[in-house]
Order: C-alpha cells, then structure tokens, then sequence
C-alpha cells in the first residue's frame, strides 16, 4: 500500500479546464493534465481504506486502490495492467465518466474530497499509449463467428473480449465511423474523436472486421455467424407533445450534437440543413448531460444567450452530511459547459411553443411545485398556475430517450448496453459488454464452461 496518511496533507487537486475565454472558441478538449509528479501525489491520497466502495459502486468493478498504489509508486505499466484487467477501455472512462467510483469514495462521504480516480485512470491510460504498453494482439482463431450489431461502447466491448477468445467478430454499424455516441453524441470538447481512432486501429490490427455504414434489420440479422449480439442503444429521443410543436427551430439535443461532430470531422450539409445557434437564444429543455453538451455546444457555434430549464427541482448546493449512507449525496451539478454562461432553472413545466411566421420565437412555461411522497413512492407534481414565456430562437430537446422494445429473438441472439436497459452510461455499456460476451462465450462453448 503506498502513503496511509498522505489523505491528511495532500488535498484534492483536479486539473481542471482551460480558460473559459479560450476554450469557447474551439471544439478541443476542455479537460486539463497534471503533470506526472503531482498526478502521483494524487494517487497517494488512497487509503485503501479495506472497505473499497470505490470497487463495488463501479460497473466494471475497476480495482481502483490497487491501480492507485501501483501509480504512487511510479510503477505505471503494473497500474495499466490492473486497469486493464477489468476495463478494455479506460482512455474513454478517464475523460468522460461521471465516475461512481469517487461518488462512493470514502474520502467523499467524509470531507467531501476524493481521490481523482477518472483522472488517475485518464493519466494510466495515456501513458500506456505513449509508452508503447498498449500494442495489438491477434488471437489464434476458434473456428466461430460473432455478429455485433452496433459498434458505441456496448458493441466495441463485446467485440474486444469474444475476439481475444478467439471468435471472429464483424462490427456493423449504420453510422460511417465507430464509436456509437462516443462519436456522434458526446462533443469532442469532453472527448476528441482521435482518441477513439487510436484504440480502433488497435481493434482492426486485432482482427475484429468493421462493416460500417451499413444498417442491419434486426428481424433479418446476416446469415453466416454462430451468434449475434444487438448492440443498437436507444436511437428515440423522448419528444415533448405541446401545442406548437410542429413550429421550425424546434430540434431534439442530437440534430444538433450530432451534426456538430460530423462537421468536425469534415462531413458537409445543406445550408437549409443546418442546426446551428449563431446569432440566436437558444432554450434546453432537460437539464441533465445531454443538455449541458447542448449548452457548450450552442455557446461555440455562437448563440447570443442559452438558457436551460428543468421540470424537477433545484438539487442542493452542497452535499448534505445527514443524508443517510448509503444514499447517494445528490448535489448540484455544474459541468464546464454551465461555467461557460448559461442561465439555468427548475422546476418549470413547459406548457405550450409559441410561434411567429412559422418559427419558433418562444417557449410558455409553469412553475411546478413537488410534493414530497408521505409513503415512500415518487414525489408528486403540483402545477401552481404561474405562467410566464421564455423568449427563444432556438429549442434543444434534451429529455432522454426511449428505453426499446426488443422483438423476442432466436436462441443465439444476446443484447447489450442501452439497447437492453435503457438510456444510461458509457460504463454500464462497457461492463454489459463483458458479461454478454461471457454469456456468449457459454452459449458456444458450453464444453469448455463443463471442463472448469
Ligand atoms: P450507442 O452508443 O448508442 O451505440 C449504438 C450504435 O448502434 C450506434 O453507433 C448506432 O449507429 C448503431 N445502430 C443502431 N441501430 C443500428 C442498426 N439497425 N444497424 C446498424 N447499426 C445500428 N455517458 C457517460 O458515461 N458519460 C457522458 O459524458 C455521456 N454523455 C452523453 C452525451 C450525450 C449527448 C448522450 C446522448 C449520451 C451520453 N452518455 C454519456 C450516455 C452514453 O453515451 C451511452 O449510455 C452509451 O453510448 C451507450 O452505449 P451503447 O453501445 O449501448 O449504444
């Protein structure tokens, strides 16, 4: 174990973004580095406290105490390896993950600092690819193939584990390039694309075939594999059924976001086709991820002002120390889209879009007040009759997707990621990956399975 009382000297330290007024001019990433020395620092602020939350609360189950110690000591290959044996990923958990693993920290539940765990994983990831730790390995071949439709990040862990037992997999997707919403959701200011083509080189060199650019009817899947898995996340944007929706300016999060990452990676559309927020006041109706990426993503195409607004209520400033374990500390959020300027409020229903000459020009909303649950259920929504309109230009609707109905499939078709459970996270689609591909790997093997 590395530095048992380094906790009690060495504080917190995040790296933090790059200033505001530089980093709204262009689409890089935002997030900054330590350098190697203080990244280490933060590594020896893990107790290892022998109880590791961190461990449990993360889908992956990252051993995070072990790859923390490894990194105290400088060993930063043994901390890639220990990463690496629960993660195939981590080069995209350590920029984009909203990280459990430090929600559950006991540093956290205690004062509120936990260790930089994405962080620390974010630096073992590069510096594995920097120091060359990270190199392609083509498995013998087992004679068995493997469809994999859809290649986000559910689709590419299925591939990467049933390939390195030997399968052969083909990866197809509808969209031109890899990476499901990693590619053409998330914004490149949270993750540059070229860190998605650098592991994909990897994978290609690794055997795994990539059919992109072609849509697969699920109720048809292609002849020729021994099993399929359906790995096609949730395409359907929750919609917001008021009078006036038909109105022009009136877009889902994704138009945008995806059309913005496209553009960057020098894909061209009709000027009538464009969603852009220059010159405009841009409302986001759903205040979670999706539309804090809308907000970044308005204030660099230029919007004049963005305001977002949310039907639950405002979630506390600071963690409340009473809030009983194992609960987790809800508090509000601010990504560094919200620090770049944008007026936010909640607990606002939005009840009507108004229109000029086709356009949208504004949004009528009510105040809701909540009603908490006597019994335990759902708190309730009371709307209290104030109306008032937030003038817009632009609407971005950012409330969620649809879970999908999957069809009831032949014996030797598994899903995974969104597509299974609904809207969530890149590591939950990382962690349903590895268990589907074990399944899988049952399923075709079952002698193997008998031997052990
Ligand atoms: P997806 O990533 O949706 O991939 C599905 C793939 O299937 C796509 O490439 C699609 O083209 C393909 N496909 C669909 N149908 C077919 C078909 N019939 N034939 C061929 N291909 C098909 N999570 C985080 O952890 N951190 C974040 O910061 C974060 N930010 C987000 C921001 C936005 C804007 C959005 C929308 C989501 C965000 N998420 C974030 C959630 C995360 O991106 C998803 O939970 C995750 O990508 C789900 O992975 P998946 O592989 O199941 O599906």
């Amino acid at each position: 174990m590395g530095d048992p009382k380094a906790f009690l000297n060495i504080p917190r330290q995040e790296a933090g973004y790059r200033p505001i007024h530089e980093r709204i001019t262009d689409f890089s990433q935002v997030e900054q580095t330590l350098n190697s020395h203080d990244r280490k620092l933060q590594a020896s602020r893990c107790m290892d406290c022998g109880v590791p939350f961190c461990h449990w609360a993360c889908p992956l189950g990252n051993k995070d105490p072990e790859f923390q110690d490894a990194l105290y000591r400088g060993k930063w290959h043994e901390a890639y390896q220990i990463l690496n044996s629960t993660n195939d990923f981590p080069e995209f958990t350590g920029r984009i993950c909203p990280a459990l693993c430090e929600k559950s920290c006991v540093l956290k539940l205690s004062c509120d600092e936990p260790v930089t765990i994405r962080e620390n994983e974010a630096a073992i990831a590069e510096a594995a690819f920097r120091e060359g730790y990270i190199t392609p390995c083509k498995p013998e071949r087992n004679g068995k193939k493997v469809a994999v439709i859809g290649a986000g990040p559910a689709g590419l862990s299925v591939a990467v584990r049933l390939n390195a037992k030997g399968y052969e997999v083909t990866l197809f997707d509808s969209k031109p390039m890899p990476g499901g919403l990693l590619r053409y959701g998330i914004p490149n200011f949270k993750l540059d694309k070229a860190v998605i083509d650098r592991r994909m080189k990897i994978l290609e060199a690794e055997g795994i075939l990539f059919k992109m650019g072609v849509h697969v009817d699920v109720q048809k899947l292609p002849a020729g594999f021994d099993a399929y898995t359906i790995c096609t996340g949730t395409p359907t944007a929750r919609d917001l059924s008021i009078p006036g929706r038909e109105l022009k300016g009136i877009y889902f999060a994704l138009d945008m976001l995806a059309q913005q990452n496209h553009i960057l990676d020098g894909d061209t559309f009709p000027k009538d086709q464009l969603v852009n927020a220059r010159g405009k006041r841009v409302l986001v109706i759903g205040g979670g991820d999706t539309g804090s990426d809308c907000i970044g993503t308005s204030i660099r195409q230029g919007a004049v002002s963005v305001t977002q607004i949310e039907i639950m209520p405002q979630p506390p400033i600071e963690h409340n120390p009473d809030t009983p374990w194992p609960q987790w500390p809800v508090v509000l959020k601010t990504t560094s889209s919200h620090e770049e300027g944008c007026t936010r409020r909640w607990s606002l229903a939005s009840t009507r879009f108004i229109g000029k000459n086709g356009r949208v020009c504004g949004v009528e909303v009510e105040e809701v007040e909540w009603l908490p649950a006597t019994d335990g259920s759902r708190p309730t929504m009371k709307p209290t009759g104030k109306k008032e309109v937030i003038e817009a230009d632009m609407v971005l609707l950012a409330m969620g997707f649809l879970k999908p109905e999957q069809p009831k499939f032949a014996e030797n078709v598994f899903v995974a990621g969104d597509a299974a459970h609904g809207a969530s996270l890149v590591v939950r689609a990382l962690a349903d990956g590895r268990r589907v591909a074990t399944e899988i790997d049952r399923y075709l093997n079952p002698l193997k399975e008998n031997k052990k």
